[in-house]
């Protein structure tokens, strides 16, 4: 007899520390069969859909609710989400029902709940009256709790930061979930929290510490029969929970409780040896000098305090009015702005405006400038990915919607007003407005470690550059009241 299996997805980034709430209107809302029109796409849900295509399955497609990053979410959203649930499982979890598969990011947090997706899956187990199985995959950045350990078998997050294999995460989630079918061995996660807090510009794969902790967790895993998955979750620094911060879990078959204790003492024992704090940053004034020193264009002006991929707003003006001021001769420059656009878009080509631009948000930071802008383009801000691997893929899918969107000129800078903001992880983004991004001397990128994806395509000169934002990485100046501490680098650790 065919297994059935129940398909759902809630997805959220949240960050607590911006101003403005996240309401059910800003979700996309998929049920039913729309569940299943993901397949081919690059997004976690087909993953789960391209293994369970070539199984004996039946699925039971929910809902699905996603969103990008942003402020807390408000508590509709989740009991939206339960009331789509369980009206289209009903009673079936409790007897007729052999597994739940669940799409989720793991750093999503409502008024009520600071840990939504625990308690999704405490309901899920108390709907079902019965330890039924759960799956599913998490993002990177999960502030993964005990909660989410115990009511679940088996939860697997993505290897890799940018998010490139969000696909291939849930696809290998969908295969432990066929070979437990295939065995009847069901595994149990358990977690350990590393008491450690990274800048989010500090959770790339390629560096330390995320590098050495995904080679040493790959190493477990061949190495130890009993362990299935070892998950190295970066946590999500600008969501204040107890939880937040870098955690372990580990999948394993029930039972083997020493090789999974052995397994969290060798991750934190490397952690220790790799751990590291940021960088310092540069100040923008510094940067653009030794840009024009060097004379290696483009070069990269990173802004991870406004980083668009961390919820915050996309409409810090700082590096643009230093950019204005400076001698450089092209830069592009990508802000968030609804009113702006509005009012732009109906003007004619090659009409000059003078307007005021960005910082409309009242985001930490956010300050507007005034500038005399040449309309060069309008469009509806629709683009396709050019790199179906691209970070996006894993948040939105192939088809990116910036709302109605201007480019303006002042003087040799470029400036893409859009009306959503969009983080800057594919470099289609510029080319679908008839921009070659590659022939500018600066571009500013809102964003931490996930544009890197695309932008090492035409750059090797990246500059973190220093400026006031929701995101920044100094993590001193979060104003974090339910973190449970101590926790590094905020503060010493006595034992680790
Ligand atoms: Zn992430």
């Amino acid at each position: 007899m065919s297994k059935k299996i129940v398909l759902a997805g809630i997805f959220h980034e949240t960050n607590t520390f911006l101003k403005n709430e996240t309401p059910l209107a800003e979700f996309e809302k998929f049920t039913g069969d729309q569940l299943l029109a993901f397949q081919g796409d690059r997004a976690s849900i087909s993953g789960f859909l391209e293994v369970a295509q070539h199984q004996d399955w039946e699925i039971i497609p929910t809902v699905m609710l996603r969103s990008r990053p942003s402020g807390m979410v408000a508590d509709e959203v989740v009991e939206d989400f339960w009331k789509e649930f369980t009206e289209r499982v009903g009673d079936r979890l409790v007897d007729e029902v052999d597994a739940v598969f669940l799409v989720l990011h793991g750093a999503m947090v409502s008024s009520s709940y600071d840990d939504v997706e625990g308690e999704m899956l405490k309901r899920v187990r108390e709907l079902a009256k019965r330890p039924i199985p759960v799956f599913g995959v998490l993002d990177l950045h999960v502030n993964y709790t005990p909660v989410m350990a115990e009511y679940s078998n088996c939860l697997y997050a993505y290897h890799e930061n940018p998010h490139t294999d969000a696909f291939e995460a849930a696809a290998a989630s969908t295969e432990l979930l066929v070979s437990a079918f295939k065995t009847g061995i069901w595994p149990v996660t358990s977690q350990r929290h590393s008491r450690h807090l990274f800048a989010a510009t500090l959770s790339g794969t390629a560096d330390e510490p995320m590098k050495s902790l995904e080679a040493c967790a790959r190493r477990i895993e061949e190495i130890e029969e009993a362990i299935w998955v070892v998950n190295i979750m970066a946590g999500f620094p600008n969501a204040d929970m107890p939880e937040t911060g870098l955690t372990f879990s580990i999948v394993a078959k029930e039972g083997s409780s020493e090789a999974v204790e052995r397994a969290f003492d060798e991750l934190q024992k490397t952690l220790i040896q790799v751990r590291k704090k940021p960088n310092e940053a540069y100040p923008i004034d510094v940067a653009i000098d030794e840009i024009l020193k060097k004379g290696r264009y483009p070069a990269i002006l990173v802004e991870p305090a406004d980083n668009i991929g961390g919820g915050t707003p996309g409409d810090n003006t700082e590096i643009l009015k230093a950019l204005v001021a400076s001698s450089i001769q092209s830069a592009g420059v990508i802000l968030a702005d609804a009113e702006a656009v509005e009012i732009l878009k109906e003007k004619e080509i090659g009409s000059v405006t003078n307007l005021s631009i960005g910082g409309k948000s009242g985001e930490l930071g956010s300050e507007p400038i005034t500038l005399d802008l040449e309309l060069v383009s309008v469009s509806d801000g629709h683009f396709t990915l050019e790199d179906p691997h691209s970070h996006l893929a894993s948040m939105a899918g192939l088809v990116i919607e910036m709302g109605p969107t201007v480019v303006v000129r002042h003087k040799g800078i470029l400036i893409m007003l859009t009306t959503v903001a969009t983080p800057p992880f594919d470099l289609g983004q510029w080319r679908s407005q008839g921009i070659d991004p590659a022939m500018f001397q600066a571009i500013n990128v809102k964003s931490a470690v996930a544009y890197r994806q695309a932008y090492k395509k035409i750059s090797d000169d990246h500059y973190y550059i220093k400026t006031i934002g929701p995101c920044s990485d100094d993590l001193d100046t979060l104003p974090y009241t339910k973190l449970t501490r101590p926790i590094w680098p905020l503060d010493e650790l006595e034992t680790v």
